[in-house]
């Protein structure tokens, strides 16, 4: 009898842990679930302000070929009555079409940038990723009289990520870069984008030649709500930390010889086997450690 009842406390306690377990998982899977949903949308929302932001460039940028088209419209329209100038009349087209793709590419451009969006992990090319948000970077920076210096490296850079988030990334920074050189001399106007190997992964940088982070900066440079700018929303440095970090990476900032600053995303080398070997694992486990399923993982 007293055998029976030890059993059965003993049957009781371990259902009670078993069945703590699982709450606990379960609300931790619930916690995680709400923070990337958190993620998600702030990054959106930044997006928005980005937009915000770059909206001047963009009417500009957009405007520039409506106008030609519309007026090559007009002088094919007029030379239409006129059969001998069929010659003329293919040029005319040809710039039509020309004017058109660039509206449109501008458009899409934005479209991409404020599209509800799941991020997507996947392999990509940080090269070719940064190099279509550097499209939309030269609009803004030329309404700055800005000139921007890429040196993306050479060959592929394939890193485990979201291209629309590390796109972002790169816009923050960029505005940031360009609006600590508000007040820096036309000769000296430059930001600098340069990827490059770096250990198990790959870095860029955003180097620009402005005022520099000012010294009650340092300690507060990445949380959120903290601005300098009489307009800032403070959110831009917070967003970049928050993408760059479920990205597995690490951001940081130092001062610029020569003046101004450099701004650094450091990400990990897209490993596919350590990847793959890691989901199929996950997918075969009934109970996986947290570190498994996070740790470092994007
Ligand atoms: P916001 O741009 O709205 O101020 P951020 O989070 O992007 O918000 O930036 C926070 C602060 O960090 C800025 O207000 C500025 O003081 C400092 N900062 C960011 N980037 C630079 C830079 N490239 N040079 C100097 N200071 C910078």
């Amino acid at each position: 009898m007293m055998l029976l009842a030890v059993a059965v406390v003993i049957a009781l306690l371990q259902a009670l842990t078993v069945g703590a377990f699982l709450w606990q998982r379960r609300c931790r899977r619930i916690a995680d679930e709400e923070a990337a949903l958190r993620r998600n949308e702030l990054a959106r929302a930044g997006r928005f302000a980005l937009a915000g932001e770059l909206s001047a460039s963009i009417a500009h940028e957009v405007g520039q070929p409506l106008g030609a088209i519309l007026s090559n419209a007009d002088a094919a329209g007029m030379m239409l009555e006129d059969e001998w100038q069929i010659g003329e009349l293919h040029s005319i087209l040809a710039d039509i079409r020309r004017d058109a793709l660039r509206a449109n590419q501008v458009v899409q451009g934005l479209r991409a940038l404020l599209q509800k969006h799941t991020p997507v992990l996947g392999e990509i090319d940080l090269n070719e990723t940064l190099g279509e948000a550097l499209t939309l970077i030269r609009l803004e920076s030329r309404r700055r009289r800005i000139s921007i210096e890429s040196n993306l490296m050479a060959g592929n850079a394939e890193v485990r990520g979201d291209a629309v988030q590390l796109q972002q990334v790169l816009l923050n920074l960029a505005i940031n870069a360009m609006d600590a050189m508000e007040n820096t001399a036309d000769l000296d106007r430059v930001m600098t984008v340069t990827t490059r190997t770096a250990g198990q992964g790959y870095e860029f940088t955003v180097e620009d030649r402005g005022h520099g982070i000012p010294p009650e900066a340092k300690q507060r440079l990445f949380d959120s709500l903290y601005t300098t700018k009489p307009h800032g929303m403070g959110l831009g440095l917070s967003i970049v930390h928050t993408i760059v970090v479920a990205h597995g990476g690490i951001v940081y900032a130092m001062p610029r010889e020569g003046g101004g600053s450099v701004f650094t995303v450091w990400l990990p080398r897209a490993a596919p086997c350590v990847e793959a070997e890691i989901d199929n694992r996950v997918a075969r486990a009934s109970f996986v450690s947290h570190a498994a399923t996070q740790g470092g993982r994007p």
